[in-house]
């Protein structure tokens, strides 16, 4: 009796961990951005290193992938599309040349604009808008890329009266 438990146990487990790293690959969304932002749908998922290049240098496979979460809504009458993101960066601190531990977790509320002319209308209103114009096919990989890479900081460092406990550290 004991054993049988077991043994189910462990095949159920054995099959989420499947699944999961199934979703995990398939669910990179690369459909309408529009459709996505009006339709209301959520999704989430894990992108790795390998879709990401413009921050390779900054992720670790020990950190674990990036996480993501997209979900279509309506905001002040703009279909938005909300993306959160969570991921550890290894940034070098401009002031020691150390290495930073940078933890990202952000929320971006981006309108989706039929096409340039809305956008650019919308804009005129709002010139800080950050909106995207619709893609039939969103490069999301991108656009995570995108945001983490706007949310940095100018100038990444230790806190104050770190760098000296880095160097240290390293030595
Ligand atoms: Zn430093």
């Amino acid at each position: 009796m004991v054993a049988s438990f077991f043994d189910k146990k462990n095949v159920q487990a054995y099959h989420s961990r499947l699944i999961s790293a199934r979703i995990a690959r398939q669910t990179v969304f690369s459909g309408d951005s529009l459709h996505f932002a009006r339709s209301g749908a959520s999704e989430s998922g894990v992108l790795d290193a390998g879709l990401l290049p413009r921050l390779a240098d900054s992720l670790r496979p020990e950190d674990g992938a990036v996480q993501y979460r997209l979900s279509g809504a309506t905001e002040r009458g703009r279909p938005v599309l909300r993306l959160e993101v969570c991921a550890t960066l290894h940034l070098v601190c401009q002031r020691c040349l150390g290495e930073f531990v940078h933890a990202v977790s952000l929320l971006s509320v981006l309108p989706v604009a039929r096409d340039e002319a809305e956008l650019a209308r919308w804009e005129r209103d709002d010139p800080l808008l950050d909106a995207l114009v619709a893609e039939r096919h969103m490069d999301l990989p991108a656009l995570v890329e995108d945001e983490i890479l706007l949310s940095l900081p100018a100038v990444p460092r230790h806190a104050d009266g770190a760098c000296a406990a880095a160097v240290t550290w390293k030595v």
